[in-house]
């Protein structure tokens, strides 16, 4: 099954990268997601499937996407991004953020341009065929969730912020101490953190921050048990625990100065994918109600031929269209531009996780019953996708932060 693509200027290589990308979403990444959404949280982190899947997309080099090829990645241009992202998205929403977060801790290394970081993180990361190197993004905090968003949300506000991990300088080190939530995804796997810190613990009104390129190695680094929620289940999380860590200065490689501009920069590229994600998750339960109600025969007929079932598929049709263009629109922009325009990537977002959202729940419409039933792929995926509302970000509290923005612009 395949949808028209409206850009008429796909050249050979973006359409092979869309039919290579696919098969492995469909070959791969779904069968192992479906598998491991059955298991316990602990028995995915243990499990040879959940591994293996991860190690199938590092041989090919999918973990590299953002890399640059000068740095030996894949170096996708925004176009190419979004298209693999969405396949991504449409085989396992699961693995599709798992690669997204993997990747954080090197591309704001290779941002950085940094001669250490160059060795010890990048080389060590693109070269990594074995998910011997796993990184994730530790920002959100048991006591500061939407508080650690909306503070990168939009540079140019600055909400009251006190966040629990704080890193203090000691002769040339960091000391860090705190914790990150449950919520860390890749969390109970992860070797290398980009790590959201504040240097001014109870600094009142003023925050101070920085972002840490952090090894999970380090002493004093413990881990919580690996999360068990609704959605997203072949997505490992879990809490990570920060003892008196002491991090060698040159990881901390974000500081004050910068980290308005480069706290949003990554919530920008961060929205932005999830945008083509789950414009896949979304596509993914419109091609499962498409099979069905062409199946299906209720009252002489096939579900497909009765106008109402066509209007809701017509719906679903429509905005995942929109979805699309909007995603390849929002990263396109936003891959270019520094600082890029986050209210775009945050509109994208909020976007595409709907239309996820509200597809997802459509096509369990359309099954009827049997859409409840686990045996049918769309009650996995209204799962996934009703997790993308909160994930990156609520979207109840993204809307108005961009919104300070757009409202700043229309003058
Ligand atoms: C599947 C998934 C994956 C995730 N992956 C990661 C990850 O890789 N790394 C990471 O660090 N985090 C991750 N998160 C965490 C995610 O970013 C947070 O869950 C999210 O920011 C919301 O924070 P919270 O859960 O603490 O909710 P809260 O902040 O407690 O918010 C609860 C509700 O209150 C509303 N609210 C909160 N503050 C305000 C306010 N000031 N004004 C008005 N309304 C408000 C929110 O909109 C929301 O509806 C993930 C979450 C999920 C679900």
């Amino acid at each position: 099954m395949d949808y028209l693509d409206l850009n008429l200027d796909l050249d050979a290589d973006q359409i092979a990268l869309k039919r290579s990308v696919r098969q492995f979403a469909r070959e791969v990444l779904r069968p192992a997601a479906r598998e491991l959404d059955r298991l316990t949280a602990e028995e995915v982190l243990k499990s040879e499937l959940y591994w293996d899947t991860l190690r199938q997309a590092k041989r090919l080099g999918y973990h590299t996407a953002y890399i640059p090829e000068n740095h030996g990645g894949l170096g996708l241009p925004p176009l190419e991004l979004q298209i693999f992202l969405e396949e991504l998205g449409w085989g396992s929403a699961g693995f599709a953020v798992a690669l997204g977060v993997d990747t954080m801790p090197a591309t704001v290394a290779v941002l950085m341009d940094d001669p250490m970081l160059n060795e010890a993180v990048i080389a060590a990361y693109v070269n990594d065929k074995e998910a011997d190197f796993v990184g994730c993004w530790a920002i959100t905090e048991p006591d500061q969730g939407s508080d650690w968003v909306s503070l990168i949300a939009d540079a140019e506000e600055q909400p009251y912020m006190q966040a629990d991990v704080t890193a203090v300088p000691d002769g040339g080190d960091w000391v860090i101490n705190g914790t990150k939530a449950a919520w860390i995804s890749n969390g109970p796997s992860a070797t290398h953190a980009l790590l959201f810190v504040q240097f001014n613990p109870g600094g009142g009104d003023e925050f101070k921050g920085g972002i840490a390129v952090c090894p999970l190695n380090l002493s004093g680094v413990s881990r919580g048990k690996p999360l068990e929620k609704l959605g997203q289940r072949e997505l490992l999380q879990g809490e990570i625990y920060f003892d008196q860590v002491r991090l060698p200065g040159e990881y901390m490689v974000i500081d004050e100065e910068l980290f308005p501009t480069m706290g949003e920069t990554v919530l920008a590229y961060a929205n932005a994918g999830m945008a083509a994600m789950f414009t896949g998750v979304a596509r993914a339960a419109f091609e499962e109600a498409l099979v069905h109600t062409r199946q299906r025969r209720q009252g002489g007929k096939l579900l497909c031929e009765y106008d109402n079932v066509k209007g809701k598929l017509f719906e679903m049709f429509t905005s995942i269209e929109a979805a699309r263009s909007l995603s390849r629109a929002a990263l396109g922009y936003n891959m270019q531009t520094m600082p890029p325009a986050t209210r775009y990537s945050i509109a994208a977002k909020v976007f595409c996780t709907e239309t996820a959202f509200r597809v997802t729940h459509e096509a369990i419409n359309l099954f009827g019953g049997a859409g409840l039933s686990r045996e049918y792929y769309v009650e996995k995926l209204f799962r996934d996708a009703k997790a993308a509302l909160i994930e990156d970000g609520s979207n109840d509290l993204l809307g108005p932060a961009a919104m300070n923005a757009v409202l700043r612009e229309y003058r």
